[in-house]
């Protein structure tokens, strides 16, 4: 007997963009949270340099946009561009009314800087591409401060029931139930502490899963960075768009007990230096910038420097600065580096080149519709034309918070008028049995990260990309058969998400035929005179 649990939005994700939204529709609508871990465990968690808005009196709002045009290399929508940063202050101060505790500027060392203190409360500092420093931080763990902020909030809401731990597998829409219209009416999620699934019916569901950057061998996300959300959209019916842009931080910390653990932007905003071993400096050979040059191009020096040294690293250094500035402003990094036996006010740290963000993903619109009635896409997962070609710094934690309040406005404008969701079918386990070869999965996990790393990274051919969407066809069609023949488990949905969107990067890297932003082909070295999106269709659209 069917017995779908209703609520009035299913929202999937609990990052700064799920929980943006879920605390915006609460006290009016009845919203079940989903996390395929607990609260806080995606990437705003680890967000540290901050989030960008316009406060300083000689910053505007025309040069913030116009920085994120020029980072994004002609391929960023100017409206989408000119609405977030319109609606920054708004939802900056949404944040600071929840209670996130931006530094204050009062409460700062700053000995670098000794112009006059900003007129307005908060410390401002400064990251690549950016003109102006507009960036409010919460120290150097500006995500934590979010995350636990909002998830404070969202835990005191009675309106919000959590699901934690709960994985989703497929959205259902009206159309997969055999009835007329294409609508989105709930989700399978997977309850993985009792592995069973539950269906959840909604009059509307919003994606929230963040990126995909699990994809590589190297990345800077937690674990569940698996572009569920794209993968299921995708399954769906959703355009994505842009997917071959995939950001590689410049510096990740180089050590084997730092897994992920990324160096913020902000210490070469503060003066840090990029050398090679021996200390030799070498970013003024490949812009002008130096080290506050966008991501893309620090992160392609590095690794042009690495491959025709022959190196596993380049160093960073910020030793030059005074100690106390250093513990002061980078008391996260300056910690976990003493404990892994690196003082960095002392001396240089090891680093490389790391997937840090996916620019791409499902298709949306200024309120974060997709194109299926009743499905929004907000955050990371998203592709609202914001990034371009190349992602700024501290724009995605503000595009979280804005569409997730966009897409919440127009769901309290409209949600009166949806259908309820029909009662939905139980999860059919009638055909699949339990896996005796767990292995198969966690070798086809291995091989997707690691020939994505090899083919379809920083510099890109087409060989190469043949190469691998030879492989990604095979792999796939295994996890097809394996996943038709098995009982799901958190690994396989996991894993099956992560070659869809190898595929899609694959494909649209293959449609790329110049070299703009974060990709980058030996192929074709030179940007095309006209820019345009990538864009791929499911088939059967
Ligand atoms: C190390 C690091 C530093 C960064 N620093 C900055 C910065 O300083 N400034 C900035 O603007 N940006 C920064 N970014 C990027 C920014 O943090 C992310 O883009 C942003 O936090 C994404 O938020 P989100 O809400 O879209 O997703 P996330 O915060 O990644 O949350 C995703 C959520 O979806 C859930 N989920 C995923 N799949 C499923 C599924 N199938 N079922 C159920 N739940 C699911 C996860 O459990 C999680 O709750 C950084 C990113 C990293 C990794």
């Amino acid at each position: 007997m069917p017995a779908s649990q209703h609520y009035d939005v299913v929202i999937i994700g609990s990052g700064a963009a799920g929980m943006t939204a879920a605390l915006h529709l609460a006290n009016t609508h009845k919203v079940a949270l989903l996390s395929k871990a607990s609260l806080n465990q995606g990437s705003t968690r680890w967000a540290q340099g901050g989030i960008a808005t316009v406060v300083d009196p000689e910053d505007s709002l025309e040069a913030h946009i116009e920085d994120t045009l020029i980072a994004g290399a002609g391929l960023c929508h100017r409206d989408t561009v000119e609405l977030v940063v319109k609606e920054s202050r708004k939802s900056i101060q949404w944040l600071i009314d929840q209670g996130v505790p931006f530094t204050p500027a009062e409460e700062t060392a700053d000995t670098l800087h000794k112009s006059e203190p900003s007129p307005l409360p908060y410390h401002l500092t400064r990251e690549g591409g950016h003109s102006f420093r507009r960036i409010l931080h919460a120290d150097d763990a500006t995500g934590l401060a979010i995350s636990e902020t909002l998830t404070a909030r969202v835990l005191q809401h009675s309106n919000i029931s959590i699901f934690e731990d709960h994985l989703a597998v497929d959205l259902i829409t009206r159309h997969k139930l055999g009835l007329a219209d294409q609508a989105c009416v709930g989700v399978y999620a997977l309850d993985i502490k009792l592995g069973k699934v539950q269906a959840l019916a909604a009059k509307a569901v919003i994606l929230a899963t963040g990126g995909a950057s699990k994809v590589y061998l190297y990345t800077s996300n937690p674990d569940g960075s698996s572009g569920d959300g794209i993968a299921m959209a995708w399954r769906a019916g959703c355009p994505v768009a842009n997917m071959e842009f995939n950001q590689f931080h410049p510096t990740c910390l180089y050590h084997p007990n730092a897994k992920s653990f990324l160096i913020s932007e902000a210490l070469r905003g503060e003066g840090a230096k990029l050398t090679l071993p021996n200390g030799e400096p070498f970013m003024q050979r490949f812009d002008a910038r130096c080290e506050l040059a966008p991501r893309d191009v620090v992160a392609r020096a590095i690794d042009h420097e690495m491959k025709r040294l022959g190196l596993d690293h380049v160093c960073l250094d910020i030793s030059h600065q005074d100690a106390d500035f250093i513990r002061g402003h980078f008391p996260t990094i300056y910690q976990r580096c003493l404990e892994l036996g690196i003082d960095i006010t002392q001396e240089p740290l090891p680093v490389v080149p790391a997937a840090h963000y996916t620019c791409g993903g499902i298709v949306t619109n200024h309120k974060g519709q997709t194109n299926i009635p009743g499905l929004y896409a907000i955050g990371e997962c998203a592709f609202t034309g914001l990034h371009g070609a190349n992602r700024m710094a501290s724009n995605s934690l503000l595009e979280c918070v804005v569409y997730g309040r966009l897409a919440a406005e127009d769901l309290l404008d409209k949600l009166a008028s949806f259908k309820e969701a029909p009662e939905l079918e139980d999860w059919d386990e009638s055909q699949v049995t339990d896996s005796d070869e767990d292995v198969v999965i966690s070798h086809n996990w291995d091989e997707i990260r690691r020939f994505m790393w090899d083919y379809v990274g920083i510099v890109r051919t087409d060989k190469r990309l043949e190469r691998a969407q030879h492989r990604i066809k095979l792999l796939q069609s295994e996890i097809h058969d394996y996943y038709s023949n098995y009982r799901i488990s958190s690994d396989l949905l996991e894993l099956r998400n992560l070659a869809t969107v190898a595929e899609l990067i694959i494909r649209s890297a293959q449609l790329r035929q110049e070299s703009r932003g974060l990709h980058y082909t030996l192929n074709y070295p030179e940007t095309a005179a006209e820019a345009r999106d990538t864009l791929l269709t499911p088939d059967r659209w």
